[in-house]
């Protein structure tokens, strides 16, 4: 029986809720199959906490986050809470978990399955097999540079300034994660910046370049400007295993790779904190890359397999479990082959299932597999 594993669970709002269903019959399977139980506690998030509590996440929810070994997330928002006050938004309870947890790191993979590889708006032989790894640094950059704002000069011509910022320390610590995921992968990164152009960016590289030259040797380096790796990531995909970039780039990046992928219902992602020395843990969030989808929710009609994925990233990056990692992901591609489609990538002559039924699905391919 493997020990404690510490589990926060924020369903949030719309297909939130019915996503992370079909994750509770998967930890349900676990337990009982497995012999692996985790300690599981559901908080609100988002408009539903906002409804109850008065602002989208609670300080006590934050807290239990700290403690837990990681969060799963559904999707926060919807119509009903558009005009709430800006600054408790359900939006605002995502963002808020994120920084007071320090999560820097963003994972996002753009993994194309076999079956789904005609769903992509480039052609099925630049996308069929891709599997590569955008890790997007979150907490820095332009996004939280000072100064910043909009300012009217006493000619009456305004100007609005944005200033991207980063440390050496900043670069570093991202550029370990991108080291340490490539060993778990195919032990190739790709760091793109704008050092012809921007100062910080040319900093990045010489940064990277150093943590490279001490503690990664055994991983193959690489250098791209950020204007050439958008034309790259469209021309020819394949070429990357893991991408490291800064916030601003990586924003642009990451959904421009989603795209190849086709679905907004495959995606899943990760953000993660700093390893802290003494204990070796690390605050982790893992959440589709999808909304709340007010259009189908409450319907059984959501594509539960992006929350799905998330949870096959929690098992590998929070709890080394990359064996049931593999196992989730490889009944992911089992049922998608054997025809199953919930709406979102419903094809000619493919069955047309429910969020459950998709779900059940996953879980007896997994068991299936266990055998
Ligand atoms: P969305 O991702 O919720 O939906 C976009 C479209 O994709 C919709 O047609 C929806 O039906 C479809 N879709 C998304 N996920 C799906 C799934 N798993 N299965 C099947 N179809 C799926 O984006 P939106 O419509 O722009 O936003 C809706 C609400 O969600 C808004 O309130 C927005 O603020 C919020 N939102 C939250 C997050 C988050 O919590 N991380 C992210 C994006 C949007």
């Amino acid at each position: 029986m493997a020990a404690n594993k510490k589990i926060l669970m924020l369903p949030g709002d719309g297909i939130g809720v019915e996503v992370m269903g079909e994750v509770k019959r998967l930890l349900d399977w676990m337990d009982r199959k497995r012999q692996v139980s985790f300690d599981v506690s559901e908080r609100r998030i988002g408009g539903i906490a906002i409804d109850t509590d008065g602002v989208p996440i609670t300080d006590a929810t934050i807290a239990e986050g700290r403690s837990a070994d990681a969060i799963l997330l559904g999707a926060v928002g919807g119509p009903k809470w558009d005009n709430v006050a800006f600054d408790i938004r359900p939006e605002a309870g995502l963002l808020k978990i994120r920084k007071d947890l320090g999560l820097f790191a963003n994972l996002r993979p753009a993994l194309v399955f076999e079956a789904l590889a005609d769903a992509s708006t480039l052609k099925r032989e630049l996308v069929a097999g891709l599997d590569i790894l955008i890790l997007r640094e979150l907490t820095g950059g332009a996004y939280f540079g000072e100064p910043r704002g909009i300012t009217t000069l006493s000619d009456g011509t305004r100007k609005g300034i944005n200033t991207i910022v980063y440390t050496s320390p900043e670069v570093h610590r991202i550029a370990r994660v991108a080291f340490d995921l490539a060993r778990k992968r195919g032990r190739r990164v790709c760091s793109i910046d704008k050092a012809n152009v921007l100062e910080c960016t040319k900093m990045w590289r010489e940064e990277v370049i150093k943590i490279h030259a001490a503690e990664y040797k055994d991983v193959e380096l690489s250098h791209m400007l950020v204007d050439n790796a958008a034309m790259q990531l469209v021309r020819n995909p394949k070429q990357f295993d893991v991408i490291v970039t800064e916030n601003m780039f990586g924003d642009i990046l990451s959904d421009c790779a989603a795209m190849l992928t086709g679905s907004l219902g495959m995606l899943p992602s990760a953000s993660l904190g700093a390893v802290d020395p003494a204990t070796g843990r690390r605050n982790a969030l893992y959440e589709p890359v999808h909304g709340t989808a007010p259009d189908i929710a409450g319907q059984n009609k959501a594509n539960p397999l992006a929350m799905i994925l998330s949870f096959a990233m929690m098992l590998r990056y929070s709890f080394d479990m990359g064996e049931d990692a593999d196992r989730v992901e490889t009944a992911v591609n089992k049922v998608l082959d054997a025809g199953l489609r919930t709406g979102d990538i419903m094809q000619p002559g493919r069955k047309l299932v429910s969020t459950t039924e998709m779900g059940q699905a996953i879980v007896a391919e997994i068991d299936r597999l266990a055998r």
